[in-house]
């Protein structure tokens, strides 16, 4: 059965369920052809600083555009791709593509901070990780200081060993981490020590509760004092409405992301909210 947890469907694989699932039923048979036809696009949703009011960067999100079908969400089939390893090619592709977008903006002098780019507990079982994403970074000569992959806390959980080889293999090269979500899962802060993170960004359900229940506001504000004593960047995720956002400038949260600024647009969109040079 699918469960909604956070507005993201996970769903608690058993053989064949893809079949009786109407959202997915037939997709996992479409996944490569979808990579080979170009039918996978990044949004990107601006990321606010807080300070000076400013787009700092964006997360890069992905959406299948399906030629029938019409747009499907991540939700839809990331958690199937996670289960068949199909997250690995689609994985790379989203970090080559990510990249280009990257070098884009430069070549248009536009300058951002961060680029978030989510990669997925499954994508460390790929023992060609490191190399991959460093000989993508080679090909499309990709600008490692803004990009920031954002990674949650099961995906460390499951192999805190390798993955911190990874991680630092990868930091070598300029990149940074986020802790994606941050508040939902094992919350072993050892880990922060352990690990290159530099960011925590606050899940959604937490930043959704401010004002409504007092649970949540004490989560955010000892999140937001953890962030800080470790010197790590603080982003509030799904920030919706004028009084959560106030919250968080009260808090001293660093940035925000959410529909109250802007949903994940299309490159082309969010190329046109930064400021033009000169
Ligand atoms: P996430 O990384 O936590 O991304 C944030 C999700 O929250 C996005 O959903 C975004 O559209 C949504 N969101 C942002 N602001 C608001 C808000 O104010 N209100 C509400 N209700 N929602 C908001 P999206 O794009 O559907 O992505 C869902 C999840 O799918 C992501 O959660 C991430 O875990 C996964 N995902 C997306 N793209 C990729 C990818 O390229 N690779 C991998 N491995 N996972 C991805
Ligand atoms: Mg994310
Ligand atoms: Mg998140
Ligand atoms: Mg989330």
């Amino acid at each position: 059965q699918a469960k909604q947890i956070h507005g993201c469907s996970y769903s608690i694989y058993r053989p064949g369920m893809e079949l009786s699932n109407d959202k997915t039923a037939g997709l996992e048979s479409e996944i490569m052809t979808a990579l080979r036809a170009e039918q996978f696009v990044l949004f990107y949703q601006p990321r606010i600083d807080l300070r000076s009011g400013k787009i700092v960067g964006a997360e890069a999100l992905i959406r299948w555009q399906h030629p029938t079908r019409g747009m499907i969400m991540p939700g839809d089939f990331i958690p199937l791709c996670e289960r068949n390893g199909l997250i690995v090619p689609i994985g790379y592709w989203t970090i080559r593509q990510a990249g280009l977008h990257l070098k884009e903006l430069k070549e248009a002098g536009i300058h951002i901070d961060r680029l978030g780019v989510n990669l997925s507990f499954r994508q460390f079982k790929d023992d060609m990780l490191v190399d991959t994403i460093k000989r993508i970074i080679k090909q499309e000569d990709i600008d490692t200081s803004v990009l920031e992959f954002e990674l949650t806390e099961s995906a460390i959980f499951n192999d805190e060993n390798h993955v911190r080889e990874c991680l630092d293999s990868l930091a070598e090269e300029g990149i940074t981490f986020s802790l994606d979500d941050f508040g939902t899962g094992y919350s072993s802060f050892s880990l922060l020590h352990k690990l290159p993170i530099s960011a925590l960004k606050i899940d959604r359900s937490f930043v959704s509760h401010l004002h409504e229940s007092s649970e949540a506001e004490e989560i955010v504000h000892s999140i937001i004092s953890l962030a800080h004593n470790m010197k790590l960047t603080v982003v509030a995720e799904g920030v919706e409405t004028r009084e959560q956002l106030d919250f968080l400038i009260q808090d001293n949260c660093d940035q925000i992301q959410g529909y109250f600024y802007s949903p994940p647009v299309s490159f082309n969109d969010f190329k046109r909210m930064l400021p033009k040079p000169n």
